[in-house]
């Protein structure tokens, strides 16, 4: 089987204040707020922003408490790119492929994640030091939300 990647869905940016964050993104840079949603299961805020003709997504990310894992990257390496997050079809076939390959993951099975996607993280030490989402979105989300 061929672990199939649809697009490069979003850089996701963890934040001390997303309101400050945001208001950089749209001002300084023009991007427009597209979603914005409180994810408890990972302990996260989140806003997803884009810019005029891009498909691929900055995703702000700030912690909701102290066990959150954003809390604990801010407080280890400082406010910068936590993860980038590719978009695909089928989560549980490809987290099984990965598997097969002996590739460490963070989530043998999909979670919950913002926008009532599946999600899944591979864990950092796989992918060249790079934190890896993918995120099987939901029937209903089409591309521009
Ligand atoms: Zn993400």
């Amino acid at each position: 089987m061929q672990t199939k990647i649809n697009s490069l869905y979003h850089i996701a940016i963890a934040v001390r204040d997303i309101d400050k964050a945001e208001k950089l993104f749209t001002q300084a840079f023009g991007l427009e707020v597209v979603h914005r949603e409180v994810v408890e299961e990972q302990g996260v805020k989140t806003s997803m922003l884009k810019a005029k003709e891009g498909k691929t997504a900055i995703e702000l990310i700030e912690p909701l408490n102290e066990s959150s894992p954003i809390s604990k990257f801010l407080e280890k390496r400082g406010e910068g790119i936590h993860h980038i997050c590719f978009r695909v079809e089928d989560i549980e076939s490809i987290l099984r492929h990965l598997k097969e390959m002996g590739i460490q993951l963070i989530d043998e099975s999909p979670r919950p994640g913002a926008y009532g996607a599946k999600v899944a993280f591979i864990h950092p030490k796989a992918v060249n030091g790079v934190l890896i989402e993918l995120a099987e979105l939901s029937e209903s989300h089409n591309e521009t939300s």
